[in-house]
């Protein structure tokens, strides 16, 4: 649900100068949605605070205004509320949640590594949702680390194997937006 948004940012509000290596045209081009219609992927790639989640949200909302249904979640809420669902007996009911919506927002994947039983529900909710509906997701690790997110190479490889045979890549390289005042009053000293 878009109540689940950390903030409700827009792409209008996305300071393009401050990031040179990434192409303004790329994120206009996906604002268009054409990857949603076409139930393909995104995965946003970077360091901390270069704006990947303000981009994914970004679009989530130009999504839901354009009528698609969407769903945001973090990596660790969703395992998290797998996980439970699944100790009684609720699984299938609860990957619902996460297989309904024509765009789900996976955040921050890789800040924790997984457990294998967790990656499990992560694999069945990327592989039930292959060229069925869109999934976005951010992360600070390359896809060649995920095998150490995931706990497992051959997991990692079959999640990636769905997640990016219909997938826009976006690797954002810069400085950290929340680090540039900071920066700034330190080099102003
Ligand atoms: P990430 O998810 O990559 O760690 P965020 O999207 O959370 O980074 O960005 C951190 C903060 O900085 C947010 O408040 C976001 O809106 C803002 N921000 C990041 N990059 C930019 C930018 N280029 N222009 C304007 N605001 C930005
Ligand atoms: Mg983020």
């Amino acid at each position: 649900r878009l109540s689940k948004l950390p903030h409700h940012k827009t792409l209008d509000e996305y300071d393009f100068a401050f990031q040179p290596e990434l192409d303004p045209r790329k994120i206009r081009d996906l604002a268009t949605l054409a990857f949603v219609q076409a139930k393909a992927n995104l995965a946003l790639l970077g360091p901390p605070g270069v704006g990947k989640t303000h981009i994914a949200v970004a679009l989530a909302v130009a999504a839901c205004r354009a009528g698609f249904t969407v769903y945001f979640t973090s990596l660790d809420d969703m395992v998290r509320h797998l996980t439970a669902a699944d100790a009684i007996g609720r699984l299938a009911r609860k990957l619902h949640t996460y297989l309904r919506p024509n765009v789900l927002v996976i955040d921050e994947v890789g800040y924790q590594p997984l457990e294998r039983a967790q990656a499990n529900l992560v694999f069945q909710v990327i592989s039930k949702r292959y060229e069925k509906g869109s999934t976005l997701l951010t992360s600070n690790k390359s896809f060649g680390e995920w095998g150490g997110v995931f706990g497992d190479e051959v997991l990692a490889t079959a999640i990636l194997d769905r997640l990016l045979h219909h997938c826009d890549v976006v690797a954002i390289n810069g400085p950290s937006y929340r680090l540039k005042n900071r920066l700034t009053a330190i080099d102003g000293q």
